[in-house]
């Protein structure tokens, strides 16, 4: 594991965290030593600088990612970015739509997903490396379910993101500010689910 610089920064301070000296296109290839590495970047670097260190994983051309080898962004904001100034009170976390569990967190499909497949990660305490496990759990599922899908996730206060990019965001998502999810949220969890690793 290694953390460089961003060459293209759009940010005062952009870092890329390199998982794995091997070749690995995804996260769902990582072992389990890499997956702690990865987090424990994540919080040293957190630590190392003040401001407000956003850690995401773009994977695939689709979901913006520009390199084929599996990588975090950190970026550093003066203050909470608008997604999480927005977030209020716990991820909704529902029972029914619970794929996988590991230690104190549950991996769930969202409610109202914007996307098929949203899901979050969640629980308490909060586990970094632990939501990592399940992060890499729920991609490796989506795999056998739909295939090398491109996705986003990232990582909020208290809870991890996965948002998987099957469809593309138009004119209704885009202007309307109105998501079509084909999937519903039952149906994506039960599809997840029966895909066990
Ligand atoms: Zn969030």
């Amino acid at each position: 594991m290694r953390v460089v610089p961003n060459l293209y920064p759009a940010f005062a301070r952009q870092e890329v965290v390199i998982h794995s000296p091997r070749h690995v296109r995804s996260l769902a290839e990582l072992a389990d030593d890499e997956l702690r590495a990865v987090a424990e970047a994540w919080a040293a670097r957190r630590d190392a600088f003040g401001g407000y260190l956003h850690a995401c994983i773009n994977e695939g051309h689709a979901a913006g990612s520009s390199l084929p080898h599996s990588h975090s962004q950190l970026v550093w904001f003066d203050e909470p970015p608008p997604e999480v100034a927005r977030e209020r009170g716990p991820a909704p976390i529902d029972d029914d739509l619970v794929v996988a569990t590991r230690g104190d967190l549950r991996a769930a499909v969202h409610p109202a997903g914007r996307l098929p497949y949203e899901t979050l990660i969640a629980g308490e305490p909060f586990d970094p490396a632990d939501a990592l496990f399940l992060l890499r759990d729920v991609v490796q599922r989506l795999r056998r379910v739909e295939g090398p899908v491109p996705w986003n996730a990232w990582l909020h206060p208290g809870h991890l993101e996965l948002v998987p990019r099957l469809t593309v965001l138009a004119g209704v998502e885009l202007g309307a500010g109105v998501y079509v999810n084909t999937i519903a949220p039952s149906d994506a969890a039960d599809g997840l689910r029966t895909a066990a690793t």
